[in-house]
């Protein structure tokens, strides 16, 4: 299997491309799958440690998928969650969108 941080950057980019693609005004049922998605994910996580943090942090902050720009909010603070417990420097989730949908402006 790959090691922690290989699969970590692989996943965040999966985890930030579904919200990056993830529709403007999502349907009641896309906003019940991508939760269920994001719970599901929580529990087959393939780091244990990682996954039992991202559960806990799930449970006191449950995912916010009412439109793309909240659930890519809620996926920055997940992130940046995560970053802080690795000692890494948060992200401005304010350049989400930049660094996830858009691309940097030139
Ligand atoms: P990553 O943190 O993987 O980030 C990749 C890129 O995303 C960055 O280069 C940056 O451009 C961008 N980015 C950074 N922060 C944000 C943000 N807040 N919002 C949006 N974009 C951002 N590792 C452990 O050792 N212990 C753990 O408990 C652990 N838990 C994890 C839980 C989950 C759900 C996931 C997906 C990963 C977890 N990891 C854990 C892995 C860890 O988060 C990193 O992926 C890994 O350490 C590699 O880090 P990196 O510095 O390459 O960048």
């Amino acid at each position: 299997p790959p090691d922690v941080e290989t699969l970590g950057r692989c996943s965040w980019t999966l985890l930030h491309s579904i919200a990056a693609t993830y529709p403007e005004k999502p349907t009641t049922s896309q906003q019940s799958d991508v939760v269920s998605f994001v719970k599901l994910f929580s529990k087959l996580y393939p780091c244990w440690v990682c996954a039992e943090d991202f559960q806990g942090y799930i449970a006191k902050s449950a995912p916010k998928a009412g439109s793309r720009s909240e659930l890519g909010d809620w996926m920055c603070k997940a992130h940046n969650d995560v970053n802080v417990k690795l000692g890494k420097p948060t992200f401005d989730c304010s350049k989400w969108e930049e660094r996830w949908v858009t691309g940097p402006k030139d």
